[in-house]
């Protein structure tokens, strides 16, 4: 289990006693838009704090010490659903969900740094087994598996688009940090990139829930319809989405790092460095 470091920039960090010498720090986060103070669980364990204009502090206080027993609570559920696991560190054999079966990943030093895919398990090749490379290291994970999430993702889409009659205009697959998938309205559609962790038929959902949108724009029981006829066992899926997708987004992070907390829902996550490597 991992704990988020202790953060550097204080002022925008609030701790909350947990009890027995536990302490949750939780990232403070003003909003123009909030109306009321809200707190939510970021998927890999980091706490977030929403805070409306002008709340005063004392609010503040008493809205934490009442949600003590419900952060305890959350943090617990997430350490049972194996959420807050390790992050990826380099030179440290892992293991990662791999459509939904645990995959092997081993480190080589090599003066060729890439990625190996075996039958079986994954190879990172870097110079040096050295921290410095650990943004080398996500950003060819990264291409790896977004390159296998829209290889699996277009195989399925076609099959579906096909019965549907329509197909959407552009396929965009990228860490997403709320949503699971989205349809815009040039009919672009785009798939959070921790899917690519989920048993096959979450995947297969998540699409045929999309491809539906091309049809019936909103969640209407006509939509729902459409989305059974599409994948008859979809309610499954649903609920296993809703019960621990959660651990599919902790995966990612834990491999790529988080997106950063001052983009919305839907951007891009920053890998600043060696975009530019290509997988051999
Ligand atoms: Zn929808």
């Amino acid at each position: 289990m991992s704990r988020p470091a202790r953060p550097s920039n204080a002022s925008s960090w609030l701790s909350v006693e947990l009890g027995g010498g536990r302490v949750a720090w939780m990232r403070r986060v003003p909003s123009r838009r909030a109306r009321r103070l809200r707190l939510s669980v970021e998927p890999e364990g980091v706490l977030r704090l929403t805070l409306p204009p002008r709340v005063a502090s004392r609010s503040v206080e008493r809205f934490l010490a009442e949600s003590r027993g419900w952060i305890i609570a959350r943090l617990a559920e997430l350490d049972a659903l194996g959420a807050r696991r390790a992050p990826l560190k380099v030179g440290v054999g892992d293991e990662f969900l791999l459509r939904g079966r645990p995959w092997p990943l081993v480190w080589r030093v090599s003066a060729e740094p890439r990625l190996l895919s075996q039958p079986g398990w994954l190879e990172l090749h870097v110079a040096r087994l050295n921290d410095a490379e650990l943004p080398l290291a996500r950003s060819l994970l990264r291409d790896f598996l977004s390159a296998e999430l829209r290889r699996d993702a277009l195989r399925i889409g076609r099959k579906l688009a096909a019965r549907l009659g329509v197909a959407p205009a552009a396929l965009r697959i990228r860490p997403l940090r709320s949503l699971w998938g989205s349809l815009s309205a040039a009919r672009r559609m785009s798939l959070d990139l921790a899917l690519i962790h989920a048993p096959p038929a979450v995947l297969h959902y998540v699409i045929a829930h999309e491809l539906a949108h091309l049809k019936i724009r909103s969640h209407s029981s006509r939509f729902w319809q459409l989305v059974a006829e599409l994948d008859p066992e979809f309610e499954h899926a649903r609920e296993w989405i809703r019960s621990q997708g959660i651990r599919l987004k902790a995966e990612l992070y834990r491999l790529l790092g988080s997106p950063s907390a001052k983009e919305g829902p839907g951007e891009a996550m920053p890998l600043r460095f060696a975009r530019g490597w290509a997988r051999s």
